[in-house]
């Protein structure tokens, strides 16, 4: 089936390459030529705009890096609800429920069926395609599209409610952030305390505090300190500050996530958004006097 393909970045780059190799003749479009050029090495054909890739493809894959940039390529001027040929826009990006709904509204006024598909997993589960994919909206496209998304990882069928795979992954990501937040907070206070910080996530991992932050993200990026673990702070605060968004409009208490939030509006402060989101570490080390470094010493 030929598939179109918005936004090459972190994300987006590894899960096109998959759909390549798996042998799906793609189109792709990204605001940055270089990418696309990257793409195109692979087997690609480069469109022109989110307008043109869906004059070419009858399915058409985003990741997108904000809310804005989500509805710009939907439904702008330019955007994928012009397009002559296209049936279904399945959104890859995290963009909160109000907005899917929002876009999902727009498109199905023009017979474009919308299924949000927000992933988790990272560019590691991007790359391995071990994705996991939420996935909402109607059923009989789900089964269309399934073939597809099965090269990125596992895709699991949420409700065919709009938007509700966008809740499903606010709810990931909040956890998320808040146990890198937290590792973050206690290997700094257990190193000022002097503990050794390779001894601690260690420890952390054969234990009950272990979570992705731990098994995952210390030692990718923070004990070897290279901040390089592809996803950015900016980022983060867009999904912690869409997870506030709905919990406020359901009118939940929310101290656990707030708490979280403040926390990451100080990191995007201190570090800026285009910081890789382990840069959570170096306020809270920057306030200790310590650094967590579990480089091997030779
Ligand atoms: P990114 O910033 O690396 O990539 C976004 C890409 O979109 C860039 O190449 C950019 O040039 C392109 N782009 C921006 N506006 C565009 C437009 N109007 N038209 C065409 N292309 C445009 O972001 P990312 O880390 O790949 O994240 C993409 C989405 O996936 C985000 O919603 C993010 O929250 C989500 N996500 C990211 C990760 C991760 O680990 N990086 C994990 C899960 C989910």
């Amino acid at each position: 089936m030929d598939v179109g393909f918005i936004g090459l970045g972190n994300m987006g780059f590894p899960m096109a390459a998959r759909l390549i190799e798996a042998g799906h003749p793609l189109v792709v479009f990204d605001t940055r030529p270089d990418i696309v050029a990257k793409a195109v090495a692979l087997g690609a054909q480069a469109g022109t705009s989110p307008r043109d890739i869906a004059d070419r493809a009858e399915t058409v894959l985003a990741s997108l890096p904000s809310v804005q940039a989500s509805r710009d390529v939907a439904t702008g001027p330019d955007g994928v609800i012009k397009g002559q040929r296209v049936r279904r826009f399945v959104d890859l990006s995290t963009v909160g429920s109000t907005a899917a709904q929002e876009i999902q509204g727009r498109l199905s006024a023009r017979d474009i069926a919308m299924l949000d598909s927000p992933v988790s997993g990272g560019v590691g589960g991007a790359t391995r395609g071990a994705l996991a994919l939420m996935v909402s909206g109607p059923r009989d496209e789900f089964e269309v599209v399934e073939p597809i998304l099965a090269n990125l990882g596992t895709p699991f069928f949420v409700d065919t409610k709009p938007g509700a795979g966008q809740t499903m992954k606010l709810v990931n990501n909040l956890l998320a952030a808040t146990a890198l937040a937290t590792t973050c907070e206690v290997v700094v206070m257990g190193v000022k305390a002097g503990l050794d910080p390779s001894v601690m996530i260690d420890v952390i991992n054969a234990g009950s505090g272990a979570t992705n932050a731990s098994r995952d993200k210390f030692p990718k990026s923070i004990l070897p300190r290279t901040f390089d673990y592809g996803f950015a702070t900016g980022l983060m605060v867009k999904d912690v500050r869409l997870y506030l968004e709905e919990a406020t409009s359901l009118g939940l208490p929310t101290e656990m996530a707030a708490a979280v939030g403040r926390v990451w509006e100080l990191v995007m402060n201190e570090e800026g958004p285009d910081s890789d989101f382990t840069c959570a570490i170096k306020p809270l080390e920057a306030a200790a006097g310590v650094i967590v470094d579990g480089r091997p010493t030779s």
